[in-house]
């Protein structure tokens, strides 16, 4: 924002208006109310002041604004706030109702009801939500005219999830049967409104699915649609299709779309294609064109042109004439509070209007404030433009330029992140439902050992199960002896001399055509995950996703480290340095992310050019095999990658002794991570080198809930970081610290949210969570219940069914810093919350682990973040997000303290851990003559 002069000019008008809809404190009769309503507008003023803070707000609204900091001034600040911000929020009160109601008849406009609220996460939020609905109808009808009102599909359930569209719908259904009913019997206009690009297909299919529900002819049935998605074309003709074929009349509200920019910042963050167009010029000529299409069909479509834009606006006035369209065929809708000179010129020219009118709760409905003030003051924006740059109606009326973007050309070198599938597509569905399917007929297969060299004898076997129906035997594994130990060791010290010399670039290439390959089968591995180890779709994904990532990210990273790098050269002698491998890696992985970090750490030893030997955990041995098979079909030699299955203390002890291993990469626990540290400095009787162990551990993980936080976030991401795959994750968090008086709210809504979720086998995408890994596993976090039950409050259990390793989440308050549960990693669907009076006390308490991997702060103070960021000292921290889910390259992962040693996987630093530096220097002086520096570049 850099002309404070123009935001104070647009936003004068917003905080003097004409006919503000004061709120008067005469209406609220008794003290409490009053208390708390004060409240919110101070919590509301406090708010614009720290979102605001890094635009340069001038004028009247800036210096109020910096006023309110002085507490004299404070209760006029706050008045000025809550006026301005009740321009575009009205009151939820059948009063303020009517009062608004009279407003906009007074333009003349009728008018459009919109509940906003809170994120609903909770079956009783969803509840709360079909209940403010239908008592806005009844005070609508109370206040004569057509009630209408939008309503949002996602804020029927608390879990609208695409991935799971037929229970999603139903779910949504559900609770909006009444409110369709009501709406019947009052003859209610209701239209759905459109939402993000994820659950745009659901929104269209429940739409047209609840024409079919809901066929009485009594309510009006509408939708909005977003002219900014490419896509919106093919809608508008489903919706206009439905309408023939079920010879029924429905409103298409047209939008430009309200989600631009978090759709842009997901689409680049996912490396997903963008769903919406990206110049502005686009979208406006879609919008005329869709206007068009609306208008020809409006026999059975009743348009409603939804716009500030007076291009846009005169567009669609201009083409209602040449179709002879009268006002009662169609309508402008506006927001309520902007652009009121537009609306009452619109109403002016004889053209049916009618205002938006989002209701609700001050502070619940913040951030539809903050994004109204700042469309009022950007300076890209509409009204802006219009209003305050002045400039010339010629040039406001000017058609739009459709520009498309050229795509950027690909580049062949720089590392992008492997794309998640998008779940939301019914066509990832169907493919990733035969993926599970092909899966599930391989089972029972007997996978022999593959040692080259080793005899062939009966060894014993290991039967892989699937955790969630211990009886189902997904295949049997032949288990490694100390023997084939000391082969495939054998094996692997023969190879070094062969692999050391292979050109870093043709290792490089190994790996890339692995990651092709992993590509061409992530929806089977992916697949195997479900049965395997439990994960859920999304979860097991992003888990093939993130191997890929690392066998492309170390594969460019070998080739910027492979060759000569010049050091400090003199003249007459040029020094260079060079990486070399170090010897034979053992890999040793644990099973919660099977595929990823197995094929990271073996990766990063491969590429840097050791023989590797992989000790896969047993609970994921057969996805093992499978990354095996995968890294042999793209080229590795037998000797050069092998795969050990068996026993940790005992092939995996034996590895790690050896008098011929160079380097051991570990992740796992920690007991068995400094057992390897320990073991590892012992040395052996002809043994030449030090070993190197990499090592990953464990984590005690905390997030830290500030006293302001915004709790649809905190609530959400607190969920999924500390529940999802069950707990099960390095980067969980394990505990959480509530800053004051935050903290009751926190766990009830948590408590009521998590009880939404089902558990059970997860082929079946309706179940987000799963059972735990083992029996033992089982056991283990049990066992962890049944001490927070003496060291704490249990303040929520839930209830799980069912034959395979389950266990019912637990949410315990009252968790002091001492405990056993707040010091201990539980590895399970287990969350202590503790309390904290200050924001740096929590900071504290978070710090106040033997671990230091992952950590999260929710905050909407920027100081409180900053000193999060100075202080709060783990791996990786997380600001205002969930803490789990980090990404090669761009989240590199790792901690310190007993977490492990502090050079992150996936990062720029550690695929240097497995090799060791060698520095050149020669004397080029010949008689007096120094000849030119050679090239320095060649690659090894
Ligand atoms: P674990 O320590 O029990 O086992 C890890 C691996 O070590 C397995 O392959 C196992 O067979 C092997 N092993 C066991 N005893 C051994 C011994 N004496 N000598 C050599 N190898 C031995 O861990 P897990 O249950 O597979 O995984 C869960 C643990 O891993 C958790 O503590 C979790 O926090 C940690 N983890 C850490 C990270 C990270 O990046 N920091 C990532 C994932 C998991």
């Amino acid at each position: 924002m850099t002309d404070p002069d123009g935001q104070a000019r647009v936003l004068r008008p917003l905080l003097y208006p004409r006919q503000a809809s004061r709120i008067s404190r005469r209406n609220y009769r008794c003290a409490g109310r009053l208390q708390i309503l004060d409240l919110a507008v101070q919590e509301l003023a406090r708010h614009f002041r720290s979102y605001l803070q890094d635009h340069d707000l001038g004028g009247v609204w800036g210096r109020l604004l910096r006023l309110g900091n002085y507490p004299l001034l404070a209760p006029a600040v706050r008045a000025s706030v809550q006026r301005l911000a009740r321009e575009f929020l009205v009151a939820e009160d059948e009063r303020s109702i009517a009062r608004v109601l009279r407003r906009v008849g007074a333009i003349p406009a009728s008018a459009t009801f919109d509940a906003v609220g809170e994120a609903v996460l909770t079956a009783a939020e969803a509840e709360h939500y079909v209940y403010r609905n239908l008592r806005l109808l009844d005070w609508l009808a109370a206040a004569g005219g057509v009630p209408a009102i939008s309503v949002k599909l996602s804020a029927l359930t608390a879990r609208f999830d695409p991935i799971d569209p037929t229970r999603s719908k139903e779910r949504a259904l559900v609770r909006l049967r009444p409110l369709i009913a009501r709406a019947s019997e009052l003859g209610a206009a209701v239209t759905v409104d459109m939402e993000q690009h994820e659950l745009k297909s659901l929104i269209v299919d429940a739409f047209v699915d609840l024409l079919a529900e809901f066929p009485q002819t009594g309510w009006q049935p509408g939708i909005a649609l977003q002219a900014y998605a490419p896509d919106t074309p093919g809608i508008v003709e489903r919706v206009i299709g439905a309408a023939r074929e079920r010879d029924r009349k429905l409103c298409i509200r047209l939008v430009k779309g309200a989600y631009w920019d978090t759709e842009v910042a997901l689409a680049e963050q996912r490396n997903w294609p963008v769903p919406v167009f990206l110049e502005k010029g686009e979208t406006d000529a879609q919008y005329e064109a869709l206007t068009a299409r609306l208008f020809d069909n409006a026999d059975v479509i009743y348009p409603a042109i939804a716009s500030h834009n007076l291009r846009s606006l005169s567009h669609a006035i201009a083409a209602a004439r040449l179709r002879g369209l009268g006002p009662d065929r169609w309508e402008v809708q506006m927001l309520l509070g902007m652009a009121n000179p537009l609306a009452e010129a619109v109403a002016a020219s004889g053209v049916k209007l009618r205002m938006y009118i989002p209701m609700g709760d001050l502070l619940a409905g913040i951030a539809y404030l903050i994004r109204r003030l700042m469309e009022n003051t950007a300076n890209n924006s509409v009204l802006r433009q219009t209003y305050v740059e002045a400039q010339n109606v010629t040039q406001l009326l000017k058609p739009p330029q459709p520009v498309a973007t050229p795509s950027a050309p690909p580049t062949t070198h720089e590392f992008a992140s492997t794309p998640l599938l998008d779940f939301s597509r019914p066509a990832v569905q169907a493919s990733f439902r035969q993926a599970l399917n092909d899966v599930a007929r391989s089972f029972d297969q007997a996978w022999p050992l593959d040692i080259a060299g080793s005899a062939s004898q009966r060894l014993q076997s290991q039967t892989c199960i699937n955790p969630a129906r211990p009886n189902q035997v997904l295949g049997s594994i032949e288990l490694g002896e100390i023997a084939h130990a000391e082969q495939a060791i054998a094996n692997a010290v023969r190879a070094f001399d062969r692999w050391r010399e292979t050109p870093a670039e043709q290792r490089a290439e190994i790996c890339m055509r692995a990651a092709d390959l992993m590509t061409e089968r992530r929806q089977r591995l992916a697949a195997l995950e479900v049965f395997e180890v439990a994960k859920n779709w999304r979860e097991a994904d992003a888990d093939v996703a993130e191997a890929i990532d690392y066998l492309r990210f170390y594969a460019q990273q070998m080739r910027t480290l492979a060759g000569r790098h010049p050091t400090i050269c003199y003249p007459g002698e040029p020094n260079h340095l060079l990486y070399e491998p170090r010897g034979v890696a053992v890999v040793i992985a644990p099973w919660n992310f099977p595929v990823a970090i197995l094929t990271g750490m073996t990766t990063a030893a491969l590429v840097a050019g050791n023989p590797a030997i992989m000790k896969p955990a047993g609970p994921s041995t057969l996805l093992a095999l499978q990354l095996l098979q995968i890294l042999r079909d793209a080229g590795m030699p037998r000797d050069v990658c092998q795969l050990i299955p068996g026993n940790g203390p005992q092939i995996g002890a034996h590895l790690v002794d050896h008098k011929d291993v160079a380097i051991i990469a570990f992740t796992g626990s920690r007991e068995v991570g400094l057992s390897i540290l320990q073991r590892a400095a012992v040395v052996h009787p002809g043994q030449r080198e030090v070993k190197r162990v990499v090592c990953e551990m464990g984590g005690k993980n905390a997030i830290v809930i500030d006293r302001d936080a915004d709790l649809d976030e905190a609530v959400l991401h607190t969920l999924l970081s500390a529940f999802g795959y069950q707990g099960q994750k390095c980067s969980a968090a394990s505990r959480v610290i509530v800053v004051g008086e935050a903290h009751d709210r926190f766990v009830s809504r948590l408590a009521e949210a998590l009880d939404c979720y089902s558990y059970g086998p997860p082929e079946d995408p309706m179940n987000v969570f799963g059972p735990v890994i083992t029996a033992a596993a089982q056991r283990r976090i049990e066992n962890y219940i049944e001490i927070g039950r003496s060291e704490g409050r249990l303040a929520y259990r839930g209830k799980v069914r069912g034959e395979g390793f389950y266990v019912a989440p637990a949410i315990f308050t009252d968790i002091e810093p001492g405990h056993r549960l707040a010091r201990e990693e539980i590895f399970g669907p287990v969350l202590s919350v503790m309390r904290a009076r200050t924001f740096d006390a929590a900071i504290a308490m978070a710090l106040d682990s033997d671990f230091a991997l992952t950590g999260g702060v929710f905050s909407r103070l920027p100081e409180h973040i900053e000193l999060a960021r100075r202080r709060f000292r783990v791996g990786n921290l997380y600001i205002n997000r969930k803490i789990t889910g980090a990404t090669v390259g761009a989240q590199p992962f790792g901690g310190m303290r007993m977490s492990g040693t502090g050079v992150q996987a996936g990062g720029p630093d550690y695929l240097k851990q497995f090799m060791w530096t060698r520095v050149i220097t020669e004397n080029t002086l010949r008689h007096g003559f120094v000849p030119p520096p050679q090239g320095l570049s060649v690659k090894s």
